[in-house]
């Protein structure tokens, strides 16, 4: 196998985009600080597959961070985005696919309200806005290691780029972002994921006070952890409180199975909040569920919430496809399965031939290999504990043999309906030689 160490137009533009954007990149985790070298510029995406600028082609496990569950490129897609771009791009009126996609989400879903925004950050946001407004309460909790997108009162104790820039000083005190005032983090109450006992405490002493609880139905933005059912039987006592259940769907909505974690797990949250997916790559979020809360929304009620460019018919159009493509064939979800279930076994099996401890947590088509002995990873505090300097060994002799793995020990890896036999086959030869230190 050849190795792609020839990098000239990736570092250029690089170059280029550190002189005018902060960091060279428009999202921190993709700069690769935590694993080194170069970020590689993308030139084009089809199926499985990335092309980078320089010309190289890597099986992709991004999958742009979890919308492309089609694979890149998908035809129905691209069709319905060329189609509605036909008819004008933004109109700042209400239009069909708006409507469409609604009442697409509310049947495979069960919610019975959906509000369209522009990105999951949006979603969660106002959803927990949302919340506060009907509950008249002002504390809301989330747990250690999820994340929710940047909101501010959502940047405590999180997950994603803000565990793969910290630089070994995981577990940093709240709030987990400059910006953020004390008062703003100290309305955000955290708590441990997978502690049912601690969800128990916390709510008996502080229920009253409580709007919502906010989480990650199977986490991905602290690498995936699964939850507990004694965890999520907790989570659905938080409700004889008053307190609203939030289920952050914005990576699992449609992807775990097609209602999301909700379907699979046998959620019953109050509210949901999706992103990803259900852009069918363009920016798109969503929050919704049931009517009675969801009623209190502006101009319905009173807690306002707007966007310019909301239900935009481009974005909405890419959302429509990749929902009915999905529906149309649910046994892409299958699929998934078996191939995350092989990749799993296939990664345990050629780091235990090379002798490098790893612990992979894998449901459908969200993974991650945490380079730590085998043991039960469940908490932020036990997947900290990973060899990130191991894994950035790994992941660079990974990109070198054309895979492109997500450049951060704490990230899900994300599979799609367009990896094959083919990929895994290479995925695991590459990932042989890597755990053996070598990439050739
Ligand atoms: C990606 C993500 C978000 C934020 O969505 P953006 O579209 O990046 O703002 C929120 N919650 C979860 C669980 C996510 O994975």
């Amino acid at each position: 196998m050849t190795t792609l160490s020839q990098t000239a137009q990736s570092e250029a533009l690089f170059a280029r985009a550190k002189a005018v954007t902060p960091g060279g990149v428009n999202s921190p985790v993709r700069a690769f600080k935590s694993v080194g070298g170069v970020p590689r510029f993308i030139a084009s995406a089809q199926g499985a597959y990335l092309t980078d600028a320089d010309g190289h082609r890597y099986i992709d496990y991004l999958g742009s961070w979890g919308p492309m569950i089609l694979g890149h490129n998908h035809p129905a897609v691209r069709e319905a985005i060329a189609e509605a771009l036909a008819t004008g791009t933004s109109f700042g009126a209400p239009s069909a696919r708006e409507v469409e996609l609604a009442e697409l989400v509310c049947q495979i879903t069960g919610a019975e309200r959906v509000r369209f925004v522009n990105s999951g950050t949006e979603a969660t946001m106002s959803a927990l806005r949302l919340a506060r407004g009907f509950t008249g309460r002002k504390y809301i909790v989330k747990f250690r290691g999820n994340y929710h997108g940047h909101a501010d009162g959502l940047l405590v104790e999180a997950g994603s780029g803000l565990l793969t820039n910290a630089e070994g000083e995981l577990g940093a005190a709240a709030p987990s972002s400059a910006g953020v005032p004390e008062e703003y983090a100290a309305l955000t109450l955290v708590s441990e994921y997978n502690d049912p006992a601690a969800l128990d405490k916390l709510l008996a002493e502080r229920g009253h006070e409580i709007a919502a609880v906010i989480f990650e139905p199977v986490v991905g933005n602290a690498g995936v952890l699964i939850p507990t059912a004694e965890f999520l039987a907790a989570l659905h006592r938080v409700k004889a409180h008053g307190t609203l259940l939030i289920a952050d769907e914005v990576m699992t909505g449609f992807r775990l199975s097609p209602s999301g974690a909700a379907g699979r797990l046998g959620l019953q949250p109050d509210l949901s909040c999706w992103g990803k997916i259900i852009g069918g790559g363009l920016p798109v979020g969503a929050y919704g569920g049931r009517a009675e809360v969801m009623d209190y929304v502006s101009p319905q009620g009173p807690v306002y919430q707007a966007g310019t460019l909301s239900g935009n018919p481009l974005a909405m159009a890419a959302g429509l496809a990749t929902l009915r493509e999905l529906q149309a064939d649910p046994s892409i979800y299958d699929r998934l399965d078996a191939y995350g279930t092989a990749l799993a076994e296939g990664l345990r099996g050629a780091a235990a031939e090379a002798g490098v401890p790893i612990t992979v947590n894998q449901i459908g088509s969200m993974l991650t290999a945490f380079f730590v002995p085998e043991g039960d990873i469940r908490t932020y505090t036990q997947a900290a504990r990973s060899d990130t300097a191991a894994f950035a060994a790994w992941f660079q002799a990974m990109l070198a043999q054309g895979v492109y793995w997500a450049p951060s020990q704490f990230e899900s890896i994300f599979i799609s309906g367009a990896h094959t036999d083919t990929e895994l086959g290479a995925t695991l030869e590459a990932a042989h030689h890597a755990f053996k230190g070598g990439s050739i």
